[in-house]
């Protein structure tokens, strides 16, 4: 078996691990900016690190995500071993729960942070209850329980734009003589403009290659070899400096004109002004409260200074609070898959890439995602939710999707944010209304319509899809002031184009779900009544 590069070097730069308090840094949690690391004697301190292929292995992981997660964690144990952390590196074949017992049984009890994970939470709670481990608050978070509770309520709806002004208030941050910075607590409604073509998007930085990301990427190869998507070493940032140097590209080249655009999507410029910082963000390669201090220090336009606050101390963080509120959305429904709607077709092939839809919009989104395992929040909303949402896909599935598919998804994140808002499978619970649109809003937001073998005014089924959705959904949604003109529109549309409407819907999921794509004959057949 050929030495490990990364094990030769731990081993070069690891200090003597004798007489030190142990913790044990969770997957996510890779920082010395937070918890114990940030505050006390690194020559005091030591850090377990696990990496289990029971993780890997529970879903089928993006290669990417797998490669970055790994890469990480091995560059964080020796960028710590290296400030005087001793590090104890462990690999279990069963997970993470059976990693520390042992390690546990012949060292004694560990501190950590609480997980952010509730499947980490769920795995380790019968070593904290009975107190092999011991579990000290993650500082991570820029909010309290009692911020949430204050802004929105103790029950649901909740509502972030009240958590966010709660925020915003007691914080003091955008704040001037207890008034919103510009007069008002949102700039949304200005970040709003289509991109076409300027200002020049920024091109992504690269990074360097190195011994330690060269094996986890040989690893993942091989490991993990029949997981899906594209795995780019280049686009990997693994060591600090790495993060620190996207940081840096975020606030010089991205934030400037993040705001105007920030709901605009290109299929000839797929990244346009995010500042991709989400996966590190979730690892805490960068810690949110460092980031939100940059920002506010940065001579950025307000809209764009906002938006992105709003991005990451309120939506963000109130995600977080109703994936705690609700222990991730079981007292809701105790197999996580709450479906207001009802909806329970399954999530066509053409998510899992290589089959394609022949819908311009969804392939681009479907394609971006398997290369790179990201693409920004609009499109996860407005193209692979609403389609989704539109044609009744489970949200349970959706979600288990996305949480496979791109880099920056964990459960506190990606249960809210899928399940929640984008198919309303928790109905009214943390969104007012489902984010669902036609034809109109992909045209006029994207470049998409450019390059589809369907025409946006004669071909293209999403509007169908739209109506459909109302008028299938209409009992449900009748109450919802907010889809009160659109449910009007929508029975506005006479028998005949209701029928045609569902006509549609039924031809658009029998293909999608045969694997089959969306042509101009499927839709305009479907259209004809038989
Ligand atoms: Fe999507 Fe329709 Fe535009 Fe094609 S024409 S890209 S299916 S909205």
């Amino acid at each position: 078996m050929p030495a490990s590069a990364f094990r030769s070097r731990l081993n070069e730069v690891n200090p003597d691990p004798s007489g030190r308090r142990w913790i044990f840094v969770a997957y996510d949690q890779l920082t010395d900016e937070l918890g114990p690391l940030s505050r006390e004697d690194p020559s005091t301190l030591g850090i377990v690190l696990v990496e289990t292929p029971a993780k890997g292995h529970r879903r089928p992981y993006h290669k990417q995500k797998l490669a970055l997660l790994l890469a990480n964690l091995r560059h964080f144990a020796l960028e710590q071993a290296a400030r005087g952390v001793a590090v104890r590196h462990l690999v279990h074949p069963d997970g993470y729960a059976p990693a520390l017992a042992d390690w546990i049984a012949g060292h004694g009890p560990i501190r950590m942070m609480e997980p952010a994970e509730r499947e980490l939470r769920l795995e380790l709670a019968p070593l904290v209850d009975d107190g092999r481990i011991e579990v000290v608050p993650h500082d991570g978070w820029l909010t309290t329980r009692d911020d949430f509770i204050r802004g929105c309520g103790a029950t649901p709806p909740w509502r972030m734009d009240a958590f966010y002004r709660q925020v915003r208030r007691r914080s003091g941050i955008l704040m001037e003589k207890g008034k919103p910075v510009g007069g008002k607590f949102s700039f949304d409604a200005e970040n709003r403009q289509p991109w076409k073509g300027t200002p020049a998007a920024p091109q992504l930085p690269t990074f360097p290659d190195d011994p330690i990301k060269d094996e986890v990427v040989r690893l993942v190869e091989t490991q993990f070899a029949d997981h899906p998507g594209t795995l780019d070493p280049a686009a990997l940032p693994v060591t600090r400096a790495d993060a620190l140097r996207l940081w840096g590209w975020a606030c010089a080249e991205a934030l400037p004109h993040f705001g105007p655009f920030e709901d605009a999507m290109a299929a000839r410029e797929r990244n346009l002004f995010h500042t991709r910082i989400s996966s590190l963000l979730n690892l805490h390669r960068l810690v949110p409260a460092r980031i939100l201090e940059d920002v506010l220090a940065l001579d950025l336009p307000l809209a764009s200074r906002e938006g992105f606050v709003r991005q990451v101390l309120g939506w963000r963080e109130f995600v977080r609070h109703v994936h705690q509120e609700t222990d991730g959305f079981r007292t809701l429904d105790p197999q996580g898959a709450p479906s207001a709607l009802g909806a329970k077709e399954p999530l066509p092939k053409t998510f899992w890439g290589g089959v394609p839809s022949g819908m311009n919009c969804l392939d681009t989104v479907v394609t971006s995602v398997w290369e790179e395992g990201y693409s920004h929040h609009i499109t996860r909303l407005m193209i692979l939710s609403n389609v989704a949402t539109l044609l009744d896909v489970s949200p349970r599935e959706l979600t288990d999707w996305f949480w496979a598919a791109y880099t920056d998804a964990y459960d506190w994140v990606v249960e809210p944010n899928v399940l929640g808002m984008g198919t309303f499978g928790t109905g009214d619970l943390m969104t007012t209304k489902p984010y669902v649109s036609g034809t109109p809003y992909i045209r006029k937001m994207s470049d998409y319509c450019d390059g589809c073998a369907l025409h946006p005014e004669t071909t293209c089924p999403m509007s169908d899809l739209y109506w459909a959705f109302l008028n299938r959904h209409r009992a449900l949604l009748a109450g919802n002031q907010r889809m009160r003109l659109p449910l009007a529109s929508a029975a506005r549309r006479g028998e005949g184009q209701q029928a045609s409407d569902a006509r549609v819907t039924r031809a658009v999921q029998q293909a999608l779900v045969g694997g089959k794509p969306i042509t101009p004959a499927v839709v305009t057949g479907a259209r004809k009544p038989s």
